[in-house]
């Protein structure tokens, strides 16, 4: 099975690798990447690192690098197909061998123009007459407009066939609708109906911004209040944040996530200046969308009613600790995969009893949820408060061991070591012990808890030669150096290393292509390897437009030392045909002429044609 380039790029795209690798190595944050100790050969120092924004991996150690794909393939021994299942399953994307017959990619494809086209319809509908009543709805919750449009906001209006009759226009299939879970089969007879009517609609979008989902809700009476898209090939529940596309930017740059529960708390609060905001879209976080922040920053602020905060923190930290059932495979068990979740720091901010972060902010303003936020408690404190207390209500010193030993266990799983510290400190004093003996205890513990990891031999990392392995990172990083140096690079053989020539190979081929997403078009593991190792390293500070220069005038140099040796050869074999002493004919007067020139420009090179040698050019070709 073939699987297409967008369908590859589609699931890596939606595949958090540090989500990925965290499930078999202890990854830390360091710097804008992730580090832990290598999975594949032994290691007391880490050398493996994960690098979220190109969605790769590599070891320094080793040499071994790749990505998603790669990884699960050698940490599962599978197949490249099988890998691509396995993460395709994870990701929620369906492929094209489970969507019927002969529909190739072009299902997904669909769907994304269907789903695209609705979200405009109920969009235009909203500030249509026929709005009217969702509007008077955005007017009373004290929802703008500006924020309305950002959000993309729309209007299923009433009747049972309005969408369809909309899309018959636009030469939608019926089939496609109820695929894209817009329209629903009547069961008695033939047809579809529009599954929202008289709704506001709140699109869902993933984070390149395309509309996946709508939640709808009701105005009157209509149950449910609020009614959702059903799964489809493009929406998986749980695998995506409302707003997340909106959100991101301020998340990354303010390093921390405001998370909240529904549709309007998270309007309300961007339209509160707080843009970094995101909706969990269900009662419970899952771990992808716990995933998905920690690609961005390290701390989440979650709210809490005052009354509902104490249980409902407990739970989600009894969550946010389950070890993970490692050994199996990862694709197949996502559940308690929280334990990846490494140094995202969730806190609670509470709110008064009663209310939410959309009733709050109506309130008390921004300033007033701003101090909230800065009053926001570790999560784990409150788990802290529950493993010192004993659930049967017992005091005395037997209560207190079996107390140490439920904060011990806590404490090793904790995986920042800042907050763990931290709180041994403050279990210490509340249980009257030294904090010491508190840590020894966890470290003890977390040793047992970690699963070694699986070993081989370490391979040596593939050496390349230092010129050629600047031009291909010169070419990944820069779209410019590709236009400038792909063309003449094909003339030469400039790059004589194959995996460095496979790599360069590849971006002939798709020189639009992102670099990392190169990676499924390389044949060998060990030029997988070497291309992730020229994406780990840092070339930030070189200029691309000087190492062009350079570049392009050393492929000029060779191509002309390429002519020149063509040239002299051709001159042998003609003058060897002619005789040398025979008049010149026009063939080689024009190759006597053409050659002057190479020489010329060459410089110093020339010397050594004179001679006629055609080979004697080739070892001053460095
Ligand atoms: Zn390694």
């Amino acid at each position: 099975m073939q699987y297409s380039q967008a369908l590859l790029d589609d699931i890596r795209a939606a595949v958090d690798i540090v989500d990925l690798v965290g499930r078999f190595v202890n990854l830390r944050k360091a710097g804008s990447h992730w580090k832990g100790l290598c999975p594949f050969h032994a290691e007391k120092t880490p050398s493996f690192t994960v690098n979220p924004q190109k969605n790769i991996f590599h070891c320094f150690g080793c040499g071994v690098g790749g990505d998603a794909f790669g990884f699960v393939m050698r940490q599962d021994r599978l197949s490249f197909p099988e890998a691509v299942r396995a993460l395709a399953k994870s990701a929620g994307i369906a492929l094209p061998e489970e969507r019927g017959s002969g529909a190739g990619n072009s299902g997904r494809e669909e769907l994304i123009r269907v789903m695209e086209l609705a979200g405009r319809f109920y969009a235009d509908t909203l500030w249509k007459p026929a709005g009217e009543r969702a509007r008077a709805y955005l007017e009373q919750r004290g929802i703008d407009i500006g924020i309305a449009r950002s959000f993309g906001l729309g209007y299923a209006p009433e009747g049972w066939e309005t969408l369809l009759t909309f899309m018959r226009a636009e030469k939608v299939a019926e089939e496609a609708l109820i695929a894209a879970g817009l329209a629903v089969a009547r069961e008695n007879r033939a047809g579809a109906y529009d599954r929202f009517r008289g709704r506001l609609l709140f699109p869902i979008r993933d984070l390149q911004s395309r509309v996946v989902a709508f939640g709808g809700r009701g105005f009157g009476d209509e149950q449910p209040k609020y009614l959702n898209s059903p799964e489809t090939p493009l929406y998986t529940k749980g695998n995506l944040l409302y707003a997340a596309d909106l959100a991101r930017t301020t998340i990354q740059s303010e390093n921390r996530a405001l998370l909240v529960e529904g549709y309007v708390d998270c309007i309300m609060a961007h339209q509160h200046g707080f843009t970094g905001t995101v909706a969990a879209l269900g009662t419970a976080f899952t771990p992808a969308q716990l995933a998905l922040l920690r690609r961005y920053c390290d701390e989440v602020v979650t709210f809490f009613d005052a009354d509902a905060a104490g249980q409902k923190a407990a739970a989600r930290a009894e969550e946010l600790l389950e070890p993970t059932g490692r050994g199996m495979a990862w694709a197949v068990n996502r559940s308690g995969a929280f334990e990846g979740a490494g140094t995202l720091r969730v806190k609670v901010a509470l709110l008064p009893a009663g209310h939410d972060p959309d009733t709050f902010l109506r309130s008390a303003g921004r300033a007033g949820f701003m101090e909230r936020i800065a009053a926001a408690r570790s999560i784990l404190s409150y788990a802290l408060d529950r493993a010192l207390a004993d659930p049967d209500g017992a005091t005395g010193p037997r209560a207190r061991t079996t107390a140490f030993a439920r904060v011990a266990l806590l404490l090793a799983k904790v995986a920042d070591g800042d907050e763990a510290a931290a709180l041994s400190r403050e279990a210490a004093t509340k249980l009257g012990v030294d904090p010491t003996q508190l840590w020894i205890e966890a470290q003890r513990l977390q040793s047992s808890l970690r699963t070694p990891p699986a070993q081989s031999q370490p391979a040596a990392p593939v050496s390349t030669p230092p010129v050629e392995r600047d031009l291909v990172a010169l070419l990944l990083h820069s779209s410019e150096a590709r236009a400038a140096l792909l063309g003449p690079l094909g003339e030469t053989d400039e790059v004589g290393h194959a995996s460095l020539r496979a790599i360069v190979e590849a971006l002939r081929r798709r020189p639009d292509a992102p670099a990392e997403s190169l990676m499924t078009d390389l044949p060998t593991d060990e030029a997988r390897s070497v291309l992730s190792s020229l994406l780990v390293e840092d070339r930030e500070s070189v200029d691309a437009r000087v190492s062009i220069g350079q570049f392009q005038r050393r492929l000029e140099r060779s191509q002309r030392l390429r002519r020149a040796r063509e040239l002299s050869q051709a001159i042998a074999e003609t003058q060897a045909k002619t005789g040398v002493a025979a008049p010149m004919d026009a063939e080689l007067r024009t190759l006597h002429k053409e050659s002057a020139v190479v020489y010329e420009i060459t410089g110093g090179v020339a010397q050594s044609l004179e001679h006629g040698t055609p080979t004697s050019s080739r070892s001053s070709d460095e």
